[in-house]
């Protein structure tokens, strides 16, 4: 069943649905599949009326990193992921910036001609992430780069051995996960970190490939499994770059998920298929915080901006300086057994009474 260097495994989340045609109930293409065929995300086929994945085991992508790359700034801030990924995604964003490793051309391929060299990365057991995970002190494993909705049965696997051993999970996602398939993970799933990528049903159809609608469901369905939630939006200049859009999403983080829920606005680099798109004006980012913030979310950030005030954390209450951050790096924390110091007031999250203040990057891959 199970071909260790392959990386092929009988897939989880499918049913036959007549003529050797399957279905997968994976992601919210739900794609049906004809014998011989890949799903749109170019690592599941149909062999023979059954549905494989090929990257079972298969890591293309291995690093050390501080949490707040993820970004997941209200999990134990200043501590280390361990992250992995496999290649493979079921978008299609024009401006991706891992495109490299998350778009293949495997899924034009029959799934009878497959060949393990098809899909770049190297074998990574579920045991040894584990080891790897304890030994570089890392509180979590983070399943990230490309889509971890479409390397699931691997994730899952791995997710499931690390709550034994006490270390957290944590998805970097697109959120296009179905219901069923997001609720049987989330016992071992901690927090997650999704993207909405504006709040256009035309932009999504049109730069990315997926259902907007869709997506919002599953954001809310994140929330009420109980699975700590952060948000992040890339700033497109010309396509999600409006005030509108930006009242939008904070109205639905607010209403939907909950003003605890941080958002991450991010600047936005030319990139793959974008190369002629400038990068954000950092004035739009502030803008969008300020909105953000008027909206009455408590935490507001801006990403992919080193030094800018926008990456601090502030008591929503008293407005005090909590975590103050410059990159990736925590260079001061002033809370008090996770609240802040002055009026008391909880800091929402996982672990915010954690201390650590500084750290260093590993690559490994
Ligand atoms: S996980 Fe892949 S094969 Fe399954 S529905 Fe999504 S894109 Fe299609």
């Amino acid at each position: 069943m199970y071909d260790s260097h392959s990386g092929k495994r009988l897939a989880m989340f499918w049913n036959p649905i007549g003529d050797k045609v399957v279905r997968c109930n994976l992601c919210q293409h739900r794609c049906r599949i004809p014998e011989g065929r890949m799903g749109v995300c170019g690592v599941r086929g149909n062999i023979d009326g059954r549905l494989y994945t090929f990257v079972f085991e298969k890591a293309v992508a291995v690093h050390v990193d501080p949490i707040e790359k993820k970004p997941l700034f209200h999990v134990f801030p200043g501590s280390m992921a361990f992250s992995v990924a496999t290649v493979g995604c079921n978008f299609r964003c024009q401006f991706c910036q891992n495109w490299d490793i998350s778009q293949l051309n495997a899924f034009k391929k029959s799934s009878h001609e497959i060949k393990p060299s098809d899909f770049p990365g190297e074998y990574l057991p579920v045991n040894r992430i584990i080891e790897l995970t304890k030994s570089y002190g890392c509180k979590s494993i983070a399943y990230t780069y490309t889509e971890p909705t479409i390397f699931y049965e691997y994730a899952f696997e791995t997710a499931k051995l690390a709550h034994k051993n006490g270390i957290l999970n944590l998805f970097v996602t697109n959120g296009y996960i179905t219901p069923e398939a997001l609720e049987h993970i989330s016992p071992y799933l901690d927090a997650a970190n999704v993207d909405l990528k504006g709040f256009n049903p035309q932009f999504y159809k049109k730069k990315i490939g997926a259902r907007l609608d869709r997506l919002l469901e599953s954001l809310k369905a994140y929330k009420k499994l109980g699975i700590w939630l952060e948000v992040t939006t890339l700033v497109v200049p010309g396509y999600d770059d409006d005030e509108k859009n930006f009242h939008k999403i904070a109205q639905f983080i607010r209403d939907e998920l909950g003003v605890e829920t941080p958002w991450h606005i991010s600047r936005f680099f030319p990139n793959y298929k974008m190369n002629d798109v400038p990068p954000t004006d950092i004035r739009i980012l502030r803008k969008a915080r300020k909105i953000g913030l008027d909206e009455g979310l408590r935490y507001v950030y801006s990403g992919n901006v080193p030094g800018d005030e926008g990456e601090n954390t502030y008591c929503y209450q008293c407005g005090k300086l909590l975590i103050r951050r410059h990159g990736f790096e925590v260079v001061e924390n002033n809370m008090v057994n996770g609240k802040c110091p002055r009026c008391g007031a909880p800091i929402d999250g996982i672990g915010m009474d954690h201390l650590q203040t500084r750290h260093s990057n590993y690559w490994m891959v």
